[in-house]
């Protein structure tokens, strides 16, 4: 159960079921799944030539845990949460950060991500809101957020 802050509950507990069935399906397939190093390289976009997609119930997940005023804007390349190398809110982060592995199976995670969007996409329907799947840079940076 994530703590509400005016998100309504049962969203937050889908999308925790969806992270809980995407680590299974890692852990299930860890010789496809990769070896993450947690060294944060991946973290920094632009450095990296790697971009993160993220949906709306993911955003509304990460700001029921932080609190919408401390979404962060990202004014750089590197993802916000990123603090010294490290994930500062890896108990909350997004699918695509969960699902991308460096040293992972491509195909791997391409079936994964698309498994994972459709349950996505199941709760936007499911909870009246507009299924959006934005760069990362784009969604913190919206005005619009957290709508
Ligand atoms: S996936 Fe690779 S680049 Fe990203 S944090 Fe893990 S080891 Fe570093
Ligand atoms: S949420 Fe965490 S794992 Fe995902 S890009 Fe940001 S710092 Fe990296």
């Amino acid at each position: 159960m994530v703590a509400g802050c005016g998100a309504d509950n049962r969203l937050l507990e889908r999308v925790a079921e969806v992270y809980d069935w995407l680590e299974l399906q890692i852990h299930r397939s860890d010789n496809l799944s990769g070896v993450c190093k947690c060294c944060g390289d991946c973290c920094d976009f632009e450095a990296f030539d790697h971009r993160l997609f993220v949906t709306l119930p993911e955003l509304t997940y990460l700001a029921a845990y932080l609190g919408a005023e401390n979404i962060k804007a990202m004014p750089s390349g590197r993802c916000p949460y990123n603090i010294d190398g490290k994930c500062g809110v890896h108990e909350h982060r997004f699918a695509g950060c969960r699902i991308f592995c460096c040293s992972g199976d491509a195909a791997f995670q391409g079936e994964l991500s698309e498994a994972v969007l459709a349950r996505l996409k199941s709760i936007c329907t499911e909870f009246r809101i507009p299924y959006r799947y934005t760069d990362l840079t784009t969604a913190l940076n919206s005005r619009r957020f957290p709508w």
